[in-house]
This record gives structure tokens, sequence and C-alpha cells, in this order.
């Protein structure tokens, strides 16, 4: 239990130091739990608020609380503006000279500092100062780069495990925008915080329209879709640097205020689209996913995906961007097969290579999908919409449905049946009363729904599927070998009679592999 003294310079200290009068959603549980020294997980969308859940603590502990980040590029920025807020607040990383860090040991053993930044690889220079004296709390932020079933594994994270074995009685509080469920394990596992407090905040954006369409004249279709809203400020992702100063180009023939944006920028050139950006100069940013991290625009009104992002994770994240003022926005993907087979390539031979090609395969799943695409999305992060969003191309302009429960029942039954331990072939192989050399030799001739699904074909069986881990029904494990597993949904169906709807299969249309020239 949190002391009433302490409880009641919350608000005053949210409104002092950070100028807000109330808390947003679970930001005041958070902190406190944070102060009643909980170990702490917080999955929260970008833009959610997230610093508020350390930075205030932060200001109420006796001694200091280590900001881990992986962002040295920002922390410069964010101390800065926590200086200016009057927030007794500094960075350390490998970036500085030897006086300055000097200077910061001096701040901390005259406790002169809340707050410190600091790189993961950094850690080890602080070695003197970790201890429960001097250190009161440790934020990770962007916790999902230590594992490696996240999208943006870390090397330098790994080795975070060691500070609750360090200072086992200074609270943790990990915070990140983006981890499934077995991310979210990781993340636990791997701190040595397996009593932390989950909190877990809706994904939902409902006000950004979700729209995908083929990738047949992206150009054209660009500039009819800025024309249309002729003023509003727009991000488009793409793949390569050069993609991002082509379609500039392309769209500043247009007469259109564009500008490229990537890391092969220099430092000025970088500032200065970023500028011109947040302060309406420019109206549309051709950029790599190196833009948007850190920047606060609250009326981006929609992004494009030129190219197919890697993952769900990276998509949802770069879409986020968008409509943070709660107005309409629109988000805009291009579907395209020979984007998924150049990212499969970059795949190649990754330490987390089968990870990674999972999470494409998902994120081309969702594309073709035939399903509400906010449910697919949000089940995505495990969180279960009940009813379709009305706010996506599919649910604007649905496809024919039919009653496809007793199809769900079979698969799902069949799942039950596996015992959740296998992947999507080997299922619809049961389904299909295969006699395969892994079905007999596993004895799955054996079980009573063996052959339940015969009468439907396998690339058919392959799209329901589909269909039910896209509705929510079943999931796939990436960390189980990507088992199917039930979901709380699955007994719904399985027990509860609950009416499925389907859409028929589309005919298979796998466009050709062209190898590109260039
Ligand atoms: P995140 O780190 O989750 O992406 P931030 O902590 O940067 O999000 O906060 C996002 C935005 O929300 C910031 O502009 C911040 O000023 C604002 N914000 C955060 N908490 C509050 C609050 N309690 N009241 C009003 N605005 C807030
Ligand atoms: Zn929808």
């Amino acid at each position: 239990m949190l002391l009433k003294e302490t409880k009641d310079k919350l608000l005053p200290t949210l409104k002092t130091y950070f100028g807000y009068d109330s808390f947003r959603d679970q930001q005041e549980q958070i902190v406190e739990s944070v102060l009643t020294k909980n170990d702490n997980l917080v999955i929260m969308p970008t833009g959610g608020g997230k610093s508020i859940c350390f930075q205030l603590p932060a200001l109420l502990f006796n001694g200091l609380t280590l900001v881990i980040s992986p962002l040295i590029a920002l922390m410069k920025d964010q101390v800065d503006g926590l200086k200016a807020n009057g927030i007794l607040a500094d960075f350390y990383n490998s970036s500085q000279e030897k006086f300055e860090q000097d200077e910061i040991f001096d701040k901390i053993y005259s406790k002169e500092l809340k707050m410190l930044y600091v790189a993961p690889e950094s850690l080890s220079f602080l070695q003197n100062i970790l201890n429960e004296t001097y250190i009161s709390c440790i934020a990770i932020d962007e916790a999902h780069c230590i594992s490696s079933w996240g999208h943006d594994f870390r090397p330098s994270y790994q080795q975070l495990g060691f500070l609750k074995n360090t200072l086992p009685n200074t609270p943790i509080i990990a915070l990140t925008a983006t981890a499934d469920k077995a991310t979210r394990a990781d993340i636990i596992e791997q701190l040595n915080i397996p009593k932390a407090t989950q909190f877990i905040a809706s994904f939902d954006r409902k006000n950004i329209e979700l729209e995908v369409r083929p990738a047949n004249d992206r150009i054209s279709q660009i500039i009819k879709f800025i024309e249309k809203q002729p003023k509003e400020s727009g991000i488009i992702y793409c793949l390569s640097r050069k993609g991002t100063e082509q379609i500039a180009n392309k769209l500043k023939q247009q007469g259109i205020k564009a500008a490229a944006y990537h890391a092969g920028l220099n430092f000025a050139e970088r500032t200065k689209t970023q500028e011109d950006f947040i302060y309406d100069k420019t109206q549309v940013v051709c950029a790599t996913i190196a833009f948007g991290m850190g920047i606060d625009k609250s009326n981006v009104r929609w992004v494009i995906h030129y190219n197919m992002p890697k993952n769900i994770e990276g998509y949802y994240q770069e879409i986020g961007r968008c409509g943070r003022d709660g107005l309409k926005a629109n988000a805009l993907l291009f579907h395209s097969y020979s984007d998924v087979i150049q990212l499969r390539k970059f795949m190649n031979g990754a330490s987390n290579e089968e990870v990674q090609v999972a999470k494409l395969e998902r994120i081309k799943q969702f594309s073709e999908a035939t399903t509400c695409r906010r449910k697919i999305l949000l089940s995505y992060f495990g969180e279960l919409l009940a009813e379709n969003c009305g706010n996506c191309d599919v649910c604007k302009n649905p496809p024919q449905l039919f009653n496809g429960t007793i199809i769900a029942q079979k698969a799902l039954s069949v799942i039950t049946r596996l015992k959740e331990s296998e992947a999507i072939g080997t299922v619809i192989d049961v389904l299909r009363g295969a006699q395969n050399a892994t079905i007999l030799d596993k004895g799955y001739d054996k079980l009573k729904s063996h052959g339940v699904g015969k009468e439907i074909s396998w690339r058919d069986w392959q799209q329901y599927i589909i269909q039910l881990i896209n509705q929510g029904y079943c999931e796939i494990a990436f960390h189980k070998n990507n088992a199917l597993h039930l979901t709380d949904f699955s007994k719904k169906v399985l027990f509860e009679n609950e009416v499925v709807n389907l859409t028929k299969p589309i005919e298979y249309k796998e466009q050709p592999v062209v190898e590109k020239t260039t």
C-alpha cells in the first residue's frame, strides 16, 4: 500500500513538473505500483504516455532512477526536455567525453540527480553505483529489445537480467509499445521479474481507418490519395533509401511538398526534414522506418506503406504515428508479393530467421485477409474484439460469408486432440486423414478426429485456418515451433455453439516470382 502522504503528492507533482491536470488511463495505477516497489511490465501503444509511468515516481523516490534506453540518439533530447521542466536528469553513454562522464559521477555521488538515462552497453561502467543506496528504481524502455522473439532484438539488452540479481529490492519497470504474448513472457523471464504486475493497455486505435490495396501503379494511387486531402500531412514508409528519394521526387513533380528521410542523410538534413514536417512546411515525408521514433506530431493524418512491412509489430507502430489527436486518420498498405520475397531474402541467415519468417507470414496473411483487419491486429497482440470494427476496408466492403461453425469445430477439435503441439501443416494433414510418415510415426492416424475434414482440400483448409486465426479462434505460438494453440474464443466454438462466419476461399493466384534485375 502506498502511504497517503505519497499518494497526495501524485497530482501536484504531475501538474508542477509535467503540466498535466490528470492521469491518463492506467498511468496512476502504474505509478502507484512502481512507488510500492513492485516490478512492472507496461505494454502501451506509442503515444500512450509511458514516460510518466517512470518519470513521476523518479521524482518521488529518494535515490536515482536509472532509465535504460537503446536510443542514444534521442537521449539528449529527452533529457533536455526534462531539464526544461526543472527535473534533475542527465544521460550517460559512449558518445560522451571522459570529463562529461566524470561530471555525471560527481552528480550521482552528491545525490544531485533524479534520473539517469543510460544505454545498456554503458551499464558496466556504472558498476560502482549499482547498489541500493543509490538506485531507487530501474526503468527499461523499449523492453522488447531483450527478446529474440520480438522484432527488434538487441544483444546489448540480453545482459540486463543481472540487474534484478544485483539489486533484488529495487523495483524494475519494463516498458514497450510492441510485444506479443510470447515476447511478454520472455521479457519477464529474462529480466528475472516473475512477479511483475502486467499493465496492458488497449491497442485499439479506432480512429485509424485501415485499408490494404494491391500494389499496382502505386504512385498514381498515392497521388490520387493525397489529392483527396490536399492539406493534410502524412508519411510514406518505404523499404529502401533509394525508394524514399524516388517517390519524393515523383510527388514533387506533381507539385506536392514532399521530402525524403533516411539514415543515409546527414544530421542537418534529417533535422531540417523533421522540423519542416512538424511545422507543416513539408506535407509528405517519404521515409525508411528510421523516421518517426521520437517525433511528436499529433496531426499526421495518414500513413502509407509503399512496401510491405516486415511484421505486424512494425506495421502497427508505424500506422500509430497518424491520428494521435484522436481525429479520423487513414492507414493504407500496399500488398505486394515481390516485396514479400525481397523481405524474405533479407532474413536469410539471421540468427532468429525462423521467427522473422513466421512474422512475415503473419503480415502477409493480414494483407490477404477477408475478415475485419482490426480484429486481426488486435488478436495478434492478444486483445480479442467481440465485434467487427466497421472502420476497415473489409468491414466497409464485406465479402460473402457462410456459416462455417462445423469447419471451425473440426479444426479446433483436431488442435485440441493434438494437444496444441503441431503447426498448421500437420493439423491439416490430420484433418484430411493423411497417412504420411509424420502422421504414422506419431500415431495421429489413431486419433478420433483423424480424417474428419477429408471433404475439404488442403489449400482451402489452409485459408480457413488462417481465417480462424485472424478472427482470434486460435493462434500461432511462434515460440513453440509455430504450433497452433487455442484461445479463450475457442471454447465458445467448441462448447457454447458460437456461430463462426467464414468466407469462401479465394482462388489461389500466386503471382509468378519475377526476379528484379537491378
Ligand atoms: P509513449 O512513450 O508511450 O510513446 P509519451 O510518454 O511520449 O508516450 O507520451 C505521449 C504524449 O502524451 C506526449 O505528448 C505527452 O506529453 C502526452 N501525455 C502523457 N501523459 C499525459 C497526461 N496524463 N495528460 C496529458 N498528456 C499526456
Ligand atoms: Zn474491421
